[in-house]
């Protein structure tokens, strides 16, 4: 894939936390209807890359390129508006409201936040067939579900605004297998339905198994990227844990 072909790239990208530097020289690029898994350990810069790619973190314009645009630095708010969502780690729903409303709350905002797509894609009946449970808990208060079908109504909130990419911090953290698998399945749905995904995930089978392509990083740079049916697992591991490791 050619920068110019990707719906979002980065070039060499830096981002620091004050005078501590997060990341080094990140070159990423997803084109449109892909899914790119993140993998790293714990404090690896995956959760900093997401954060300087959805504006919240400032980094230059031209180290984040959306639809061959500079963006970098963007505010999250006109990331949001070009057609990019993002599914948080620990979900942030609107407790006190039923899953209709923290839905609603997206669809609301959605003319404006779906400038950067063509078309209302994603709507509430096509999401209840995605994800039935969100049509029978609709007027349920958010707090009373499950974790998985939290995750479910965070997903949901993230697609009705009508994103052509989609950031996923662990969608699978604290869920139960059965769980994660149903969450899971749906991440070929939302592909084909042309919104690409990252997905920043700790169980590395998974990733594998859910992404085309994956990328791996290591102390804020990235040290493996290819095709995640072909890369094999040993390059994995010493690309997560830093070469001289070998996995058990
Ligand atoms: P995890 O899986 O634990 O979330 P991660 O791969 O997402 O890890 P980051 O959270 O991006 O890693 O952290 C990358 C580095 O930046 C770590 O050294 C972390 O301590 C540091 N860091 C993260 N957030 C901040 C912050 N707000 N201020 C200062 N340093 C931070």
């Amino acid at each position: 894939m050619s920068p110019s072909s990707a719906l979002l790239s980065t070039q060499a990208l830096d981002a620091r936390y004050g005078d501590f530097q997060a990341l080094f020289g990140i070159d990423f690029e997803i084109a449109a209807g892909e899914v790119v898994a993140l993998i790293g350990a714990n404090g690896a810069g995956k959760s900093t890359l997401l954060k300087s790619l959805s504006g919240l973190l400032p980094v230059s314009a031209d180290m984040v390129r959306f639809n061959g645009q500079p963006v970098g630095g963007s505010a999250p708010h006109q990331m949001v508006r070009r057609g990019l969502a993002m599914v948080p780690e620990g979900r942030r729903l609107f407790t006190g409201m039923s899953v209709d409303d923290n839905l609603r709350v997206a669809i609301d905002q959605a003319p404006a936040a779906g400038a950067g797509s063509s078309a209302r894609t994603w709507t509430l009946e096509r999401l209840h067939a995605l994800f039935p449970i969100l049509k029978t808990k609709r007027r349920v208060p958010v707090e009373s579900l499950s974790g998985g079908q939290q995750q479910m109504v965070a997903i949901g909130r993230a697609l009705l605004c009508q994103p052509r990419l989609l950031l996923c911090d662990e969608l699978s953290l604290g869920l139960a297998p059965l769980v994660i698998r149903e969450i899971y399945a749906a991440v070929p749905d939302i592909a084909a339905a042309g919104t690409a995904i990252v997905l920043v995930e700790q169980d590395v089978a998974l990733a594998r198994r859910a992404s085309h392509r994956l990328y791996c990083m290591l102390e804020g740079r990235i040290t493996l990227t290819g095709r995640s049916s072909e890369i094999e697992r040993g390059e994995i591991a010493r690309a997560y844990f830093g070469a001289g490791h070998a996995m058990a």
